[in-house]
């Protein structure tokens, strides 16, 4: 018999609970076997110890107790308020809403552009003229190279 049909066995031959042709072949293979040998050995030693500790023991009222539960029936387990339920569905809604109109808002949105020359020399065009009425203190005539980068120039 090969080892590993008899590894499950060891823990009932420990506790001599196998039939006796089973037990008789245990027997021979641990004859011939180290290691299973040893495995009974330690599954024996651990039987050994936990023979030795005490078994815990129930309570006095232990039987009367369990007597009393009987009698009054099965516990119905409390509902959970329907309150969290709710509100935990408000949440979910107000957070879909939220991302929906984020969402549309980023899709409806162009880009940013960086600005173009044209852009910009229209730009300072249209405030120059407009200033140009305006007293000469005021005034942006000969302010072009202030407000037009030198990239931007044509
Ligand atoms: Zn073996």
């Amino acid at each position: 018999m090969r080892c590993r049909r008899i590894r499950p066995l060891l823990l009932d031959y420990a506790d001599d609970r196998l039939p006796r042709e089973q037990r008789s072949l245990v027997a021979r293979h641990l004859e011939s076997c180290q290691e299973c040998s040893r495995a009974a050995d330690d599954l024996a030693q651990a039987r050994r110890w936990t023979a030795l500790a005490p078994s815990p023991q129930p309570r006095p009222d232990f039987s009367q107790r369990v007597l009393a539960a009987i009698e009054r029936g099965p516990v119905v387990a409390p509902t959970r308020p329907k309150w969290r339920f709710v509100f935990a569905a408000a949440a979910l809604a107000v957070t879909l809403l939220l991302g929906g109109i984020f969402g549309y808002h980023r899709l409806h949105t162009p880009a940013p552009t960086s600005a173009q020359p044209e852009d910009l020399k229209a730009f300072v065009d249209f405030c120059t003229s407009n200033h140009s009425t305006l007293p000469e203190s005021e005034s942006l005539l000969g302010a072009d190279d202030l407000f037009v980068p030198a990239d931007y120039a044509p």
